[in-house]
C-alpha cells in the first residue's frame, strides 16, 4: 500500500517543501501539507485558480494531488499557548484548530496514520541582524519556529507514525561554519536542529521504530531565503565552490527526501545529509 506524508511548511511552489512533496508523490505517497495560517489563503486560492498546475506535472506527467491541507502555526503546541492578540488576529480567526497538538489529532481523525513526516519551516524575526546585535526575544523566536516546532511535530505526529516510519528536516551549514548573513540566532537554530536530530533518532528509534534525518541543503531561491538578503551571493559562492558545479535544484533535495523515507534507506537515523 501507498505510503502517507504529512509535509509542514509548504505555502507556495519554490519552497523544498513544495519539492519534496513532489518526489514523494512521484514515488507513490499520498500528500497532506501543513501550512503557515497567515499564508492559507493565498496559497489554497492559488491552488485553486491552478496558478501552480504547471509546478504540479509529475515525471509520469499527471499533477500532484495535495489530499488535504491543514492550516498550522508550530510556534504553538496547543490551544492554552496562543496568546489573546493572535486569537483575535483575522488571518487566525479565520481559521481552526492550527497548533500543533491540533493538527495532528485532526490527521489522526482524518485519515489514522502517517509514514513519513517533514519539517520544511523556519523563522527568524531578526534574521538580517548579526548574532552579536540579536535581542533575547528574537533569538528565542527563532529557536521556537525553526527547532522546537520540530521537536514539537515528531512528539505530537509520532503516536500516529506507523513503526518504520520517517521523519525529515531541513537545515543549512551555517550550523556548522561561520556564514555572515544567516543572523537573528537562525545559526544557532540549525546547530540545535542537528543536535536534536540524533537526540530524537534514538529517542523515536527505540520507542517507535521511527527513523529521523536532516538534510543540509545547499541554497535555494525560496521565499524564506529572499527575506534574508543574500541568496544569490550563496548560490554564486556554490557554483564557485562546490565539487558538482551547478546551480542545485529543489527537486535534487526532494529527491534525497523520497530516498531517505524509503525503504532504500531503512538502516539511515541520525544522519545530516548535505545537499
Ligand atoms: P519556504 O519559504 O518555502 O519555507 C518556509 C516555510 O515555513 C514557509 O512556507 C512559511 O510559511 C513556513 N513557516 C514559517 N513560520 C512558520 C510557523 N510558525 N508555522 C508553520 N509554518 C511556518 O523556504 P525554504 O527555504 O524552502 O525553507 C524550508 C526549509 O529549508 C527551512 O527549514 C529552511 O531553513 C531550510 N533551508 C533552506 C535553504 C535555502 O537556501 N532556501 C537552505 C538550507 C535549508
Amino acid at each position: 500500500k501507498g505510503k502517507r506524508a504529512f509535509i509542514a511548511g509548504v505555502a507556495d511552489d519554490n519552497g523544498y517543501g513544495w519539492a519534496i512533496a513532489k518526489s514523494l508523490a512521484a514515488a507513490g505517497a499520498e500528500i497532506l501539507v501543513g501550512t503557515w495560517v497567515p499564508a492559507l489563503n493565498i496559497f489554497e486560492s492559488s491552488l485553486r485558480r491552478g496558478k501552480f498546475d504547471d509546478s504540479r506535472i509529475l515525471p509520469d506527467g499527471s499533477l500532484m494531488e495535495i489530499t488535504k491541507v491543514y492550516p498550522l502555526d508550530a510556534v504553538f503546541d496547543n490551544p492554552e499557548d496562543v496568546p489573546e492578540d493572535i486569537k483575535a488576529n483575522k488571518r487566525y480567526a479565520g481559521s481552526s484548530n492550527w497548533t500543533v497538538q491540533e493538527v495532528a489529532e485532526s490527521v489522526k481523525k482524518d485519515f489514522g496514520n502517517i509514514d513519513i513526516l517533514v519539517h520544511s519551516l523556519a523563522n527568524g524575526p531578526e534574521v538580517i541582524k548579526p548574532l552579536l546585535e540579536t535581542s533575547r526575544r528574537g533569538y528565542l523566536a527563532a529557536l521556537s519556529a525553526s527547532s522546537y516546532s520540530y521537536v514539537s511535530l515528531l512528539k505530537h505526529f509520532v503516536p500516529i507514525m506507523n513503526p518504520g516510519g520517517s521523519s525529515i528536516s531541513l537545515t543549512y551549514i551555517a550550523s556548522e561554519r561561520i556564514i555572515p548573513g544567516y543572523g537573528g540566532g537562525m545559526s544557532s537554530a540549525k546547530a540545535a536542529l542537528e543536535s536534536d536530530t540524533r537526540v530524537l533518532a534514538f529517542e523515536a528509534g527505540r520507542k517507535h521504530k521511527i527513523r529521523v534525518n536532516t538534510i543540509s541543503a545547499g541554497p535555494l531561491r525560496s521565499r524564506a531565503a529572499k527575506a534574508i538578503g543574500f541568496i544569490d551571493m550563496m548560490i554564486d559562492y556554490s557554483l564557485a565552490n562546490a565539487p558538482l558545479q551547478k546551480e542545485l535544484s529543489a527537486e535534487e533535495v526532494g529527491n534525497t527526501a523520497a530516498f531517505l523515507a524509503s525503504p532504500l534507506a531503512s538502516a539511515i537515523t541520525g544522519a545530516c545529509y548535505i545537499r
